[in-house]
C-alpha cells in the first residue's frame, strides 16, 4: 500500500538527507512569486489530488520531503523545526528512515499533539499554514482550520504546490494509454450509467455532480488506466449536469478506440455527448458552475478542499457519490466476470502451491522468490492484467505482521517447519481477484491447527450467515470471531472490504468490521466483498483465510415483514489445506460446508485445469480436496 515502483529503494530503509530539500522549502516559504504573503508552516500529505488510496511516484511528496516510505503519514514543516505524523504500522519505519532534521509524531497515543494542536504552539503570533488544497480533503481541512483560527492563525490555500517546485527530478505525472472495456466485460454502456446518474441528481434536486475518485471515473466511462501500480485508473476529473458531461484529462491521451467510445470521432453524442477540457481546468470550471446550472451541486465530502470550496456553500449537496453505491451493486455481466476471473486465479493458485510443495523441502524456496513465481503463473492467464496488489509472501513469524511485504532486507526461506501465509490478487479484464490461504509444508502444530480451524470456523460462520435487507457490514462481524472469541483469542482488523470488478482491490462503501462507520451502507444483492478473518501469534505465526463472497437473496422458509432476505456465496475456489483442519473442532454443518467447497473446487477448478492441461497442479488439487470427517 505503499508508494508504488519503489519498493526496492523504500524497503533498503535507507535514511535520506533531507538538508537540501528542507532548506529549499523554508526559502519558498517567503518566496512571494508563489505565496501571496509570507507562510509559516507548509503541510505535506501523503495522498494525491484524488484522495487514492495508492499514488503514482509524482504524487509521493510526503515520502520525498522526509524520506518517510509508509502509505500513511503528513509531514509539517515550519520556519526552525519539521515533523512527521504517522501511525502505530508505522513507528518502527519512520524511526528507522527520517534523518535528525525530523520529529516523528506517534498518531494514535494519548501524548501526541495532533497537527493543528502542534501548529498552535510553534506558530508567531497570526501565523499562516500552508497546503495544496488539492491535497487536502474537505473533511480534514474543516476541523483543521477551526483549530488553527480559534488559536488566531490560519489555513491558507496555495495554489503553487512547494514540494513540487523543490522536487528537481521530479517523475512526470503518468500518460498512459487508455483501454476501452466493451460492454461484454460492463454489462451496461457508459451512456446508461451517466443517464441513472442523472436521474439520481434530479431525486436529490441537483443540477450538477462532480466525480473526482478515479475509480468512479473509470467505472462512469468504462475506461481503464494504469497511471497508479495495481489499480486500473486514470487522471482525470468528471462534471455531469442535465445536459452536458464534461471529462478533464489531457486529450493527446485519448487514442482513437477511446474517442470512438467516447463518440468524440464527429459522431454526435446526443444527450451525452462529451466535451473534453484540460486536467488542470477542473477547478476553475467547479466555480463558474454555479452560474450555468440551477439546483444544488453533488459534491462528496472527501474531495478535495479546493474543488469543494469552489462550489458556495448554498449550493453544495454534500452526500457521497451516487457512482459509490452503483459501483459497488455489481450487475450479471459482471458477476460472471468476476467468476472467470476466480476461476483463472485459483488455476494459478493450484499451481502455485502445488510447485511450492515440491521446492520447500529443498530449501532454496524464498518469501520474495515465491512471490516472483506466482506472479510469472498469473501471467500466464488470459486477459491478466497485473496483479492487484503487491503479494504478502509470509514464512513464520512473519506472517503475524499484517502488512508484511517481503523484501530484500527481510527475506526468508520457507521452510517445513513453518506456517507459510500467501495473500495475493491479480487484475483481470474481467475482475479483481484477493485470496489469502495460509499452509504447512511439514507437520503443523495441534495449536497452530487448532487457530487455524477456528479462524476457518469465523469465515464459514460468516459466509452461510442469513439476514435481513438492511443490515450493515458491521452487524455480522461478530460471526468471523466467535470461535476465536470462546477462547480468549482475537484479530486486530477488519474483516472484509468491498472489491472493485477489474477496479481497485479495496472499494467502498460496504465493510464488515468491528467499528460503526457513519458511511457504513446496508449490505444489497449483487455487492463483493472479501471474509477475511484471521490470527496471529507474535513472534511465530500468522494464519488467515480470505475468500471473496457475492452477496444474493436468501431462500427461507419464512420472510418476516416482506423485508427479504440475504446470504452469501463465496466465489473464490481454492482448497483449504486439510492438514491445517482439526475436524474434532468442527460441527457436522461445517463439516459439509467444507466438503461441498472442495466438491466445487473439484468440478469447476478441476475442469478448468484440465482444458488448461495442468495435470500436475490438477493431481494436488485433488489430493488436498478429499472429504473431511
Ligand atoms: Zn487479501
Ligand atoms: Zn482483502
Amino acid at each position: 500500500m505503499a508508494c508504488s515502483r519503489k519498493s526496492k529503494e523504500q524497503l533498503n530503509m535507507v535514511v535520506k538527507n533531507t538538508t537540501t530539500i528542507l532548506k529549499r522549502l523554508r526559502a519558498l516559504l517567503k518566496n512571494t512569486t508563489y505565496v501571496t504573503e509570507q507562510i509559516h508552516a507548509y503541510i505535506v500529505p501523503s495522498g494525491d489530488a484524488h484522495q487514492s488510496e495508492y499514488i503514482a511516484p509524482c504524487d509521493c511528496r510526503r515520502e520525498f520531503v522526509s524520506g518517510f516510505s509508509g502509505s500513511a503519514g503528513t509531514a509539517v514543516i515550519t520556519n526552525d523545526k519539521a515533523a512527521l505524523w504517522t501511525d502505530g504500522r508505522y513507528y518502527l519505519q519512520a524511526e528507522k528512515q527520517i534523518d535528525s532534521n525530523w520529529i516523528l509524531m506517534k498518531d494514535g497515543l494519548p501524548d501526541t499533539l495532533s497537527q493543528a494542536e502542534w501548529l498552535t504552539k510553534e506558530l508567531p503570533v497570526g501565523g499562516r499554514v500552508g497546503v495544496d488544497p488539492y491535497l487536502m480533503s474537505s473533511e480534514t481541512w474543516k476541523p483543521m482550520d477551526k483549530v488553527l483560527k480559534e488559536a488566531g492563525h490560519m489555513l491558507v490555500p496555495v495554489s503553487q504546490n512547494l514540494v513540487d517546485l523543490a522536487w528537481e527530478d521530479r517523475p512526470t505525472p503518468p500518460q498512459n494509454p487508455l483501454m476501452v472495456l466493451p460492454d461484454s466485460y460492463t454489462g451496461q454502456t457508459w451512456e446508461d450509467k451517466v443517464l441513472k446518474v442523472r436521474e439520481k441528481m434530479k431525486s436529490k434536486n441537483c443540477g450538477a455532480f462532480v466525480v473526482t475518485p478515479l475509480d468512479e471515473l473509470a467505472w462512469l466511462f468504462n475506461l481503464r488506466g494504469s497511471d497508479i501500480q495495481y489499480n486500473p485508473v486514470f487522471f482525470g476529473y468528471v462534471v455531469v449536469t442535465k445536459e452536458t458531461v464534461d471529462l478533464f484529462i489531457e486529450e493527446e491521451r485519448l487514442v482513437s478506440s477511446v474517442k470512438d467510445h467516447l463518440r468524440l470521432n464527429g459522431s454526435s453524442g446526443g444527450k451525452v455527448a462529451v466535451t473534453i477540457h484540460p486536467y488542470g481546468h477542473v477547478g476553475k470550471f467547479v466555480a463558474e458552475l454555479v452560474d450555468k446550472v440551477e439546483g444544488k451541486i453533488w459534491i462528496n465530502p472527501k474531495s478535495s478542499f479546493a474543488v469543494f470550496n469552489a462550489v458556495p456553500k448554498n449550493r453544495r449537496y454534500v452526500q457521497p457519490s451516487p457512482v459509490t453505491a452503483m459501483k459497488a451493486v455489481k450487475n450479471a455481466t459482471e458477476i460472471a466476470g468476476m467468476r472467470r476471473a476466480h476461476l483463472k486465479d485459483a488455476v494459478t493458485l493450484c499451481e502455485y502451491f502445488c510447485w511450492l510443495e515440491k521446492e520447500v523441502p529443498k530449501g532454496t524456496v524464498t518469501e520474495v522468490s515465491a512471490a516472483e513465481k506466482l506472479e510469472n503463473i498469473k501471467r500466464g492467464q488470459k486477459d491478466y492484467i497485473s496483479l492487484s496488489f503487491d503479494t504478502i509472501s509470509s514464512t513464520g513469524s512473519h506472517g503475524a505482521v499484517i502488512h508484511y511485504k517481503p523484501s530484500a532486507e527481510t527475506d526468508l526461506p520457507l521452510s517445513t517447519s513453518e506456517i507459510y501465509l500467501c495473500d495475493s490478487g491479480a487484475q483481470y479484464k474481467d475482475g479483481t481477484t484477493d485470496v489469502t490461504r495460509t499452509m504447512h509444508f511439514g507437520t503443523p502444530t495441534d495449536f497452530e491447527k487448532e487457530c487455524f480451524t477456528r479462524v476457518l470456523k469465523g469465515n464459514i460462520n460468516l459466509c452461510t450467515a442469513v439476514f435481513p435487507q438492511g443490515v450493515k457490514g458491521h452487524m455480522l462481524d461478530t460471526l468471523a470471531r466467535t470461535s476465536l472469541w470462546n477462547v480468549g483469542l482475537d484479530y486486530l482488523h477488519g474483516t472484509g472490504h468491498g472489491v472493485g470488478a477489474f477496479l481497485n482491490v479495496h472499494e467502498g462503501p460496504c465493510g464488515i468490521s468491528p467499528r460503526v462507520s457513519l458511511t457504513d451502507v446496508p449490505l444489497e444483492e449483487g455487492m463483493i466483498l472479501s471474509d477475511e478473518p484471521g490470527y496471529y501469534e507474535d513472534g511465530k505465526f500468522g494464519v488467515r483465510i480470505e475468500n471473496l463472497a457475492l452477496v444474493k437473496k436468501a431462500d427461507t422458509q419464512h420472510n418476516f415483514k416482506n423485508k427479504g432476505f440475504l446470504t452469501f456465496e463465496t466465489i473464490t475456489l481454492v482448497p483449504l489445506q486439510n492438514k491445517m483442519i482439526d475436524p474434532s473442532l468442527l460441527t457436522e454443518k461445517e463439516v459439509n460446508w467444507i466438503n461441498d467447497y472442495h466438491t466445487q473446487v473439484r468440478d469447476e477448478v478441476g475442469a478448468e485445469l484440465k482444458r488448461q492441461g495442468k495435470q500436475e497442479a490438477l493431481k494436488w488439487m485433488m489430493k488436498e480436496t478429499q472429504p473431511i470427517g
